[in-house]
């Protein structure tokens, strides 16, 4: 048994530190801020197996640059000579053809299936409640472009296996009867589920106390100390921790961490905004995606109401832009017209920064410099959905078991 350090306390690093504890390793958890906010905490919630088409699509680098002139817009990209921007847009460009997008489908799809699969599994264990529902999730639209390209989504999902169909405007409206819809229709995704973060977090964080999991906050992973192909110790802005194997899942900051044992992985923090209604008068009965406003709306635990979206590609110590979530909210009104939800203060607002792969693929593996380095992160939009799978997939690596599923699409150092 190993003494495994993971960094970074968001659902990737806690379901890596679940899955290694009960192989029975010795884990430390460590996170330069205290387990209380990272990305894995506001989010809409979505474990999605729907989700098989990656962030870099060629339709969005088109749209990118249209929107990147409306503040309001849905997508940013801040145009900037930085390094790691202009490398990681040359590779999002890249990977955005259909080829590729093609090519991503059944990984992501098989990895989703997995993580849910375990999501399901730790219902029942005690101690875990957070609000787990299979109710599915609707893709809204109201554009005829869209829903031409919707039937084309609905095949292609069928081919994947997963159960889905294409609804009418009444037959969508029939499933949300407290709730006027705007729409032409929806895609209906029947096997998707969601959850409330929140409660999935603290729940992770007792278990894994509770069961000699060491959570070290506050420290800061600055550097490591390296004997021959090993890593030997992580070095914090706190003291110093012996490991045996280092796992890497420091979320948007994990190109920065994988650079100090020379892996490069491209990657860029792309930021979201969510606000959440605490005892919402509105009701839903489904999760939904409102397809041309890109917003995710979750109705969540007892009676909460989550609207969430944008994404902003810009660095971690750019000021966030709170006028993006009057961006979300008009897309809310139009297509739930009765919704009429003021804008909150900015202390009611929550963001985050999703790590965004040049590809929309998670680095999941291990690297090339030192022997006992694994890298668990570039999840992008889909931490959440994927983190269960990716957590069991990394104990498997640590475990010398063989994979649940085929990684090498995921592998780390993919672009070179
Ligand atoms: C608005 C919004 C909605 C979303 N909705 C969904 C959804 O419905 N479903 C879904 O699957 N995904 C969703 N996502 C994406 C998802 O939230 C992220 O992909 C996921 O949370 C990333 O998890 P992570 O563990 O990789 O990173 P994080 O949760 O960000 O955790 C990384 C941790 O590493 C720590 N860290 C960083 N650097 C260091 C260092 N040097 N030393 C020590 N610690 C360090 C940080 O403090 C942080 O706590 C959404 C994101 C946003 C913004």
């Amino acid at each position: 048994m190993k003494n495994v350090v993971v960094i970074g306390g968001g659902i990737i690093g806690l379901s890596s530190a679940f899955y290694l504890q009960r192989s029975g390793h010795s884990v430390s958890v460590i996170d330069k801020g205290d387990f209380s906010d990272n990305c894995s905490y506001g989010n809409a919630g979505y474990i999605c197996p729907s989700h098989f088409i990656p962030l870099a699509t060629p339709g969005i680098v088109w749209k990118g640059l249209k929107w990147m002139l409306n503040s309001r817009s849905p997508f940013y990209v801040r145009p900037s000579l930085n390094r790691d921007l202009v490398d990681w847009g040359i590779k999002f460009i890249k990977s955005a053809t259909n080829k590729k997008v093609e090519a991503a489908a059944i990984p992501l799809t098989e990895i989703a299936k997995l993580s849910q699969h375990e999501y399901k599994s730790w219902t029942s264990l005690p101690g875990f409640d957070f609000s787990y529902e299979q109710k599915g999730l609707f893709e809204i639209f109201q554009t005829h472009s869209f829903a031409a390209h919707a039937a084309e989504t609905v095949t292609k999902a069928k081919e994947l296996g997963l159960d889905v169909a294409l609804l009418s405007y009444d037959e969508l409206q029939r499933m949300e009867p407290q709730t006027k819809i705007n729409a032409l229709g929806a895609i209906f995704f029947k096997s998707d589920a969601h959850l409330y973060p929140n409660k999935l977090m603290k729940d992770l964080l007792t278990h894994l106390r509770t069961n000699g999991v060491q959570l070290i906050s506050n420290a800061e992973v600055k550097a490591f100390e390296k004997g021959g192909k090993s890593v030997t110790k992580v070095i914090t802005s706190k003291n110093a921790y012996d490991a045996e194997v280092v796992v890497i899942a420091a979320g948007a900051w994990s190109r920065d961490v994988a650079a100090m044992v020379n892996a490069k992985i491209p990657m860029m923090p792309g930021r979201g905004y969510s606000l959440t209604l605490e005892n919402s008068v509105y009701q839903l009965n489904h999760p939904s995606i409102l397809v041309e406003g890109r917003v995710a709306v979750t109705p969540m635990d007892k009676n909460k109401i989550r609207f969430g979206g944008t994404m902003e590609v810009v660095p971690v110590s750019a000021a966030p832009r709170y006028h993006r979530v009057e961006g979300i909210l008009n897309s809310v009104k139009k297509f739930f017209p009765e919704f009429n939800v003021p804008m909150p203060s900015t202390d009611k607002l929550w963001f985050g920064y999703r790590p965004c792969s040049a590809d929309g693929l998670p680095y999941i593996g291990r690297i090339k410099s030192y022997d006992n380095v694994i890298v668990a992160s570039g999840h992008s939009m889909l931490g959440l959905s994927l983190g269960a799978g990716t957590g069991k997939l990394v104990s498997e690596m640590i475990n010398e078991t063989p994979a649940s599923i085929n990684i090498s699409p995921f592998a780390v150092e993919r672009f070179g």
